[in-house]
């Protein structure tokens, strides 16, 4: 990897236009899955500017510093798939679709790029796939053992070579949540490219910008996700190393996100694809105005959300947090709320982030049992996008609070 790729961006990461515009700047902030030991609080943090910019030639909005991959992506990188309901039942969909349009048949081969614990690899391999996964953090021993061949590596040019000779050409190619995340979009395309044949899809799945503006989620600017596509750059993405987007559609993931199907050389695109590509330009999604708009609504909530929970601290009511994620740490770093305001966030037993304090903002994570024991008035719902399934299961598990939804307008749901 080259380290000019890393720290400052001066030009478009996908056109090279060295003229970007600034579009919203949450700061500075730390790497957000980063989660500290109490002796580590004493430490001084290591923050990095994160700030949203956009590309007026191809459209593309991105950050403009990248942070050198092996610290955001440690090898204990805390985040497991398979712990999200949301997102299985999205990895089921992936396989079946792509399975229903003919991608690939029983015994064919599916790698997955960034494959994490495999739990979308099972998917495919409950119907009948070879199944292959590349996972360059410690959760890949996890999958290991739950029998989905995974090699903890980085994606790159020596994978490709590894696989192609131990496992032959893939079907179907899938980079689910971590195509936007990958430093170096010509080199991660020539990569995915030199792994398919004429016949191989390369379906991803990233957050829509749509969605982003649409549902004011600015939470979901971070450090890991470097860009914030629509499908207009990434056709163009595609374009410039001669792959076609052959299919496109939305889905729920991640709050929004939308799923790609590209094949090597010039093939036409699906009546989904143009009719998609009609509305972004009807809503002018690539405009600046658009987007500073949108920026204007974040500070909007950043600052309506503060005075809510200030006001509540402020007549003794105790505040929690349900969840932690790196997401939800991307809004308290915004906002800058955090142990003063939020008593602690609970996460689901045996996640790796509890007893650990969130980077930044020093709330200590607890198991979400605390919270039924200890009963404090108010909720906030950090992973607000999957806000109805969380305060369903929380109230199932005997909370009698009351919830707070902090965005996109933050309100009390009692
Ligand atoms: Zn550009």
């Amino acid at each position: 990897m080259a380290t000019d790729l890393i720290g400052p961006q001066i030009r478009c990461q996908i056109c090279k236009n060295p003229k970007l515009s600034l579009v919203l700047s949450l700061g500075h902030q730390p790497i957000l899955q980063e989660y500290l030991t109490k002796e580590r609080l004493l430490e001084l943090e290591i923050t990095y500017p994160l700030n949203l910019v956009f590309c007026n030639v191809c459209g593309l909005s991105q950050l403009d510093y990248i942070i050198d991959p092996k610290l955001v992506f440690m090898p204990h990188y805390p985040y497991r798939t398979g712990l999200t309901q949301m997102l299985v039942r999205n990895f089921d969909s992936l396989a079946e679709t792509t399975h229903e349009a003919g991608y690939y048949k029983k015994g064919e081969l599916v790698v997955d790029i960034g494959s994490n614990d495999g739990t979308l690899l099972q998917q495919f391999k409950k119907r009948g796939a070879k199944v292959v996964g590349i996972e360059p953090t410690d959760v890949a021993k996890i999958a290991n053992k739950s029998g989905i061949p995974t090699l903890q590596h980085y994606f790159n040019a020596g994978t490709v070579r590894d696989i192609r000779k131990k496992y032959g050409v893939p079907r179907v190619i899938a980079a689910t949540n971590v195509f936007a995340h990958i430093n170096d979009t010509h080199v991660l395309v020539k990569n995915i490219k030199a792994l398919m044949d004429t016949k191989t899809v390369f379906v991803s799945e990233s957050q829509y910008l749509r969605d982003m503006v649409e549902k004011f989620a600015f939470d979901t600017i971070y450090n890991e996700h470097l860009r914030y596509y629509g499908l207009k750059p990434m056709i163009h993405l595609f374009a410039l190393h001669k792959m076609s987007v052959i299919d496109a559609e939305r889905i729920e993931a991640a709050g929004g996100s939308i799923r790609v199907y590209a094949k090597k050389g010039v093939h036409p695109m699906s009546a989904r694809v143009k009719k998609l590509l009609a509305e972004e330009k009807k809503m002018s999604l690539y405009s600046l105005k658009t987007l500073h708009s949108f920026a204007k609504l974040a500070h909007n909530a950043k600052h309506n959300l503060v005075a809510l929970l200030t006001k509540l601290k402020k007549t003794g009511a105790r505040i929690v947090g349900i969840t932690s994620a790196g997401r939800s740490n991307a809004l308290l770093g915004f906002t800058k709320i955090n142990n003063t305001l939020l008593d602690y966030n609970v996460e689901k037993k045996g996640s790796p982030k509890i007893g650990l304090y969130t980077p930044g903002t020093h709330i200590l994570v607890v198991d979400e049992e605390r919270l039924i024991k200890d009963q404090p008035e108010y909720a906030v719902v950090l992973s607000w996008h999957i806000g109805d399934e969380l305060i369903k299961k929380t109230r199932a598990a005997g909370y009698k609070g009351t919830f707070i939804i902090p965005l996109p307008i933050s309100r009390i749901v009692s």
